[in-house]
Formats: structure tokens, C-alpha cells, sequence
């Protein structure tokens, strides 16, 4: 069963305990008590929630949670939330692995699988950070919170927002996709537009907040957005039955849903709960803009500001990003790559699954889809290995792209 509110079954549910231990900050180690409302790192560095693995390993058996309603709060132990009462769900997660048997034999490989996050309540993947992050920041007792956003997430943070009865501000480009600029005000947060890009919309929210006393849930500004990202990890360790694909490929911006996936995959090993080989983490990025490929080509631990950021597949237009170290970290011990695709390329790629395949995915869901082909090519996968593909939001938020007209047909039979 889909989870979302329906009746709990018993009092099972409400015995769930979370494993939730402390956050620390994998930049200098210093530990944070997860009981507070936290931001940065004094370093500067993001706060990462740890969970008490070896008492999960003693305790618990990870077959519970394919028997609870298909959505990510079945992963309760591994969520941060301590009381189900502070859940705020829309019935996010719980998305399909698909097979694309037409672009796999195109592209040489016998098992190429989507994961489709499109199907999420506001059309991408970023309604599992905004599900956390708003309980989570619910629960601590927070009132009003600000975010700068390319535009998807703002879009999911409203609409949590929304139902948890926070007070939002989100601030995005622009020239951010139309149909997220709706969403954020129609689901009534106070929505501003920036000259430039994300990273402007972030200097922008950041001197308000601090003047304001807002809570800012920027990308990694809070420690709990990557804990509803790292589910599709989860998932996909669920969907292959313990058994992960040969490689992961991810359209990177900010770069958490690959941190995340990365973060969950290293809990199910050190609780004890898969064996085997971890998957190869790709970072696909835009060629217009690939901080993170460029840092990884030229050998570096960090990425540099890209100048110049542009590209149509929106949800990726991000020039830096404060977890860049943890992004390249991931792929470097995974034994994976970044790499980029350009414009022309996404939108081919774009148009063939969707007659192949029968997906309107979205532009940055076609990048990676691309880059399968890509990591074919350079034989950093074999013709027979499982690759998986994330496709991070619903076409249908980007059809002013699409560019393409219908005929017109007299009514007359002239
Ligand atoms: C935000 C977004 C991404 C990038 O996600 P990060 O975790 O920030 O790297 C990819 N695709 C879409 C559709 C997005 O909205």
C-alpha cells in the first residue's frame, strides 16, 4: 500500500524509535547535540546526522520495512524524526524502478533502469527534503524558515510548508522555470525573484535571515534535507533486493540526492545489512555548467565557482555548492566519475525516451540518461551490468521547452 495518512495498523507504528545519535561535521569532526536547532558548522563546514548503527544491527530487522506502507517514512530507524506525531506527508516516495529496454539496447546495455522521482506530490525528488526538513524543523519548534532555490525545491518547501503551518520565504532566479515560480505562491510562501542565479538568491536570503532571526534550510544549511534524499537510496537497495547496480548516475547541482544515496548505502553496510560491492556514484552536471567536473578532472578535493552558469535542464544550474567536497569524496571512493552533456545532447535525449519509452522525463533526468550511454562508451560498465538512472522530476514542469507545435486541422472539409 501507498503510506501517506491512512489509519495506522495497531500500535506497531507508534513504537518505531529513530536511531538518531548526534550530527557532526565531517569537515573537522566536532559533534552538535541533534536536540537543538542547528545551521553550520562553527568551520563553516555542513552538520551530518549519525545514527546509533551498532545498536540498529543488534536490534532490528531490516525485512520490517518492506511490510510498512510504501512511502520513505517506513525507514523510521534511519530518519531523524522522534516523534511520528511531527510528520508532515504529502505521500512522498515510495517512486518506481523502471526498465528502458528501447534506450538500453541503443546504448548497449542489457539492464538500464529509471527510478522515477516525477511521480513525487510537487513533481520531483526535492518533496523528500522538504517532508524531513519541514517535520524535522517542526518538531524542533521552528517557526518561520527562508531558502534560495533554482526553483524545484522552493516549490516542495511551499507546499510542506504549507501544510506544517510554517511561515516561508524562498527566493529563486528570475528566469526560474515558470510553473515553480507558481507553485511557490500558490501554496502562499513569499516568494521573491533575483537578478542572477541561485547563488545570488542565497546572498540575498542570508542577509535577511540574519536580520530577521529566520531559520535558513538553504541546501545543507540544516542537517536534515539530505536525511529525505538519502531514502531513494534505500529504495533502490529495496528495489534490488541487497543486490545495488553496478552504477548509480545522478544529475548533479547541489549534489545531495548523491551524497544522500552515497550516506544510506554506508549505513545499510556498517548496520550490517548489505554485503557486496557498493555501486559506482555518476555525477552528471551541464556543460554549461560542471563545477564538479571540473574539480574532479583537474584532480581537486573542491570545486571553484563556475562563472557564466547556463543550461536548460534548470534543476542543475548551480555554479557552487557548499557540499562539493562530499560530492567528489563519493564518486572518487566509489569508483565513479563526473561528467557533462551539453544542451543539444539533453534535449535529444529528452525527445527519445519519450518515444521510446513512453517518459516525459525532465531535462536533468535526461542528462543522466545520456551519460549512461557516456559510461558504456568509456567501458566503466560492462554490456550486462544493472545501471540505474534517477530521473529527478516530471517532464511536464518543463514543457515551454519542448518547443513543439501541433498541427492545426479545419474543422471544414475544405
Ligand atoms: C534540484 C534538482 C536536481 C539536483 O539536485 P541536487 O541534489 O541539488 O544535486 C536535479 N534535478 C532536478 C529536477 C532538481 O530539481
Amino acid at each position: 500500500m501507498k503510506g501517506g495518512e491512512a489509519p495506522a495498523s495497531g500500535g506497531a507504528e507508534r513504537r518505531m524509535k529513530s536511531y538518531l545519535k548526534e550530527l557532526e561535521c565531517p569537515k573537522c569532526h566536532r559533534k552538535y547535540d541533534a536536540a537543538k536547532v542547528n545551521n553550520l558548522c562553527e568551520c563553516g563546514g555542513p552538520l551530518i546526522a549519525k545514527y546509533d548503527l551498532g545498536a540498529l544491527r543488534r536490534e532490528f530487522d531490516p525485512a520490517t520495512w518492506s511490510s510498512r506502507p510504501n512511502d520513505l517514512w517506513r525507514y523510521w530507524e534511519l530518519l531523524p524524526l522522534l516523534s511520528r506525531d511531527s510528520v508532515v506527508t504529502l505521500g512522498e516516495g515510495g517512486t518506481p524502478v523502471l526498465r528502458m529496454p528501447r534506450m538500453g539496447k541503443a546504448y548497449g546495455l542489457r539492464e538500464l533502469f529509471l527510478k522515477d522521482e516525477g511521480i513525487n506530490p510537487t513533481g520531483t525528488f526535492k518533496c523528500r527534503g522538504a517532508a524531513v526538513g519541514v517535520s524535522k524543523a517542526r518538531e524542533l519548534g521552528v517557526k518561520v524558515v527562508a531558502m534560495p532555490t533554482a526553483g524545484n525545491a522552493g516549490a516542495a518547501w511551499a507546499a510542506y510548508a504549507a501544510r506544517a503551518g510554517l511561515r516561508l520565504t524562498v527566493a529563486m532566479p528570475e528566469d526560474a522555470p515558470r510553473v515553480t515560480q507558481a507553485e511557490c505562491l500558490a501554496y502562499g510562501a513569499d516568494t521573491w525573484l533575483v537578478k542572477g542565479l541561485i547563488s545570488d538568491a542565497g546572498k540575498v536570503v542570508h542577509q535577511r535571515a540574519v536580520k530577521e532571526g529566520w531559520f535558513e534550510v538553504a541546501t545543507l544549511k540544516e542537517p536534515y534535507r539530505i536525511e529525505g534524499k538519502k531514502t531513494m537510496g534505500f529504495e533502490i537497495w529495496e528495489a534490488f533486493e541487497g543486490r545495488l547496480p553496478a552504477a548509480i548516475i545522478y544529475p548533479t547541482g547541489g549534489g545531495v540526492g548523491l551524497i544522500g544515496m552515497w550516506k544510506a548505502f554506508n549505513e545499510l553496510k556498517e548496520a550490517g545489512f548489505l554485503s557486496g560491492p557498493l555501486p559506482k556514484m555518476v555525477a552528471v552536471q551541464a556543460a554549461g555548467c560542471a563545477p564538479i567536473v571540473r574539480a574532479f578532472e583537474e584532480g581537486k578535493d573542491k570545486a571553484e565557482f563556475f562563472e557564466g552558469a547556463h543550461t536548460v535542464a534548470a534543476g542543475i544550474r548551480v555554479p557552487s555548492a557548499i557540499g562539493d567536497f562530499l560530492v567528489l569524496d563519493a564518486i572518487r571512493s566509489s569508483g565513479g566519475l563526473a561528467l557533462s552533456v551539453t544542451d543539444a545532447e539533453i534535449l535529444e535525449t529528452w525527445k527519445q525516451v519519450a518515444r521510446l519509452e513512453g517518459m516525459l522525463i525532465c531535462p536533468e533526468g535526461a542528462a543522466a540518461v545520456r551519460a549512461a550511454r557516456v559510461i558504456r562508451e568509456m567501458e566503466l560498465v560492462g554490456p550486462d551490468d544493472p545501471v540505474l538512472v534517477l530521473n529527478t522530476g516530471a517532464g511536464a514542469k518543463y514543457t515551454e521547452l519542448l518547443g513543439e507545435k501541433a498541427r492545426r486541422i479545419e474543422d471544414s472539409a475544405s
